[in-house]
């Protein structure tokens, strides 16, 4: 992607060269090493919108099967892959496809031709050369999937074993630790703390342990992605609406509370609990707001404005919004402008919807102060491939946006220079306290 503008190739030049911090990333492990070619086209985003098109998830299941042989199933992946792959996720498979074998476009002959070049990402020293060759310097990675080593992250933490991907720094999981149901799940959370939970001062003071562990091996950040499985507009309950419902849990091991509304102010309650150890902590956090990955969720429980009383109560916390908020720019915006405790990222949002960031970039630069924004977060599990790609679309998004306004003499080239260097570089390095030299 390109415009016509003068200062086009100079900035993306500028652009390039310029060291990135991925501001969200879930690698714990690399990985992985491809069977076959499909596989090494597909990742979980794209997948979706791959499903979507093909409109039956059983078909789409075999087709995706990588225990047929690819052959078989080619023909059926093409049909809808062509039908899907202008999207930015799409448009990440393309990039793949070029940049990694070579191909400009889906044959069976090309994927023939990419049998004998299939990446295994499961080499560290390959890993991180991609992310070498992506610019990428540093990464802000929440281990949501790790447990590939038979022991849990928790106890790692605990034990300061935790064994990081390259160029990654961690997160603290805030999400795992609410929103849960039974003794079990409150006592699997603590226990490598606080063996015997009896009350709900237990299970805070557990709480603030693993969090001071966490924090005390490097965690640079708290990360929540609650938006998936309630909404965003946390209610602020007394203590002791959450305690009797804490309490009654707790007093039947059999017990499971499930999601209905009245257990609502227990995860509320604790939700704030943590945004104020968070403030003690002098963590920033950062929440998933807008869309939400895999199909068939609900966007409007996701919409960041749900957390403005959040923002008003918790104001000595640094909040950090993910995703653009996508499909919702405006509010963002206004969150981002209006309030001194909120920070933008456009995590994700890139390829979600290249246009949507390439607008939006712009409309940023003139409405929320430049020293509050990240541009990038390349959110995948693993496929640094991928995430190369991701940040190449990326970095022609943010070239895009910014020598549109030197065009119309809103900023001048070195001024979008600066922004540039700013929004991949030296906000995310002061905001998360990463330590990295000034460039
Ligand atoms: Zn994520």
């Amino acid at each position: 992607m390109r415009n016509n503008t003068q200062s086009f190739s100079a900035l993306h030049g500028y652009i390039r060269s310029l060291p990135i911090v991925d501001c969200h990333d879930h690698t714990a492990i690399p990985g992985p090493r491809y069977a076959d070619p499909i596989e090494a086209l597909m990742d979980g985003y794209y997948t979706t919108d791959f499903i979507s098109m093909c409109g039956d998830e059983t078909e789409a299941a075999w087709i995706l099967n990588q225990a047929i042989p690819w052959r078989e199933r080619y023909s059926k992946f093409e049909r809808w892959l062509k039908l899907s792959w202008h999207t930015g996720y799409g448009m990440v498979v393309k990039r793949v496809l070029q940049q990694f074998y070579g191909q400009t476009d889906v044959s069976k002959e090309a994927l023939e031709a990419m049998e004998g070049q299939l990446l295994d990402l499961t080499d560290h020293k390959r890993f991180d050369q991609i992310l070498e060759d992506a610019g990428i310097a540093v990464r802000i990675t929440d281990l949501i999937w790790v447990d590939d080593q038979g022991k849990p992250e928790e106890q790692r933490v605990v034990e300061g074993s935790l064994e990081l991907a390259p160029r990654a720094r961690f997160t603290i999981p805030m999400v795992r630790y609410h929103g849960l149901t039974s003794y079990e799940e409150f006592h699997n959370r603590v226990k490598w703390v606080k063996p015997n939970i009896t009350c709900l001062d237990d299970y805070l003071d557990g709480c603030w342990q693993m969090f001071t562990a966490y924090r005390n091996l490097g965690a640079v950040a708290f990360k929540d992605q609650s938006a998936y499985t309630r909404s965003l507009a946390y209610g602020n309950p007394t203590r002791a609406e959450a305690e009797k419902i804490f309490n009654w849990i707790m007093e039947d091991p059999r017990r499971s509370a499930g999601h209905l509304e009245p257990m609502k102010a227990l995860d509320d309650y604790l939700f704030h609990s943590f945004l104020r150890m968070a403030g003690e902590l002098k963590l920033p956090v950062q929440l998933h707001t807008g869309l939400l990955a895999g199909l068939r969720n609900n966007i409007t429980q996701a919409n960041a404005s749900h957390l403005i009383p959040v923002l008003e109560l918790h104001r000595n916390v640094q909040f950090d919004l993910f995703h653009a908020n996508w499909p919702f720019g405006g509010e963002w915006l206004f969150l981002g402008k209006n309030y001194p405790n909120v920070y933008l990222n456009f995590c994700w949002a890139n390829i979600i919807d290249p246009i949507y960031c390439q607008n939006l970039f712009q409309q940023c630069i003139s409405v929320v102060p430049h020293g509050k924004v990240f541009a990038y977060g390349s959110d995948f599990v693993g496929q640094a491939d991928h995430a190369w790609a991701h940040a190449d679309i990326m970095r022609e998004n943010l070239t895009i946006a910014l020598s549109n306004l030197v065009e119309i003499d809103y900023l001048t080239h070195r001024e979008a220079r600066d922004v540039a260097m700013r929004w991949l570089y030296e906000n995310p390095n002061e905001f998360f306290g990463l330590g990295l030299p000034q460039i």
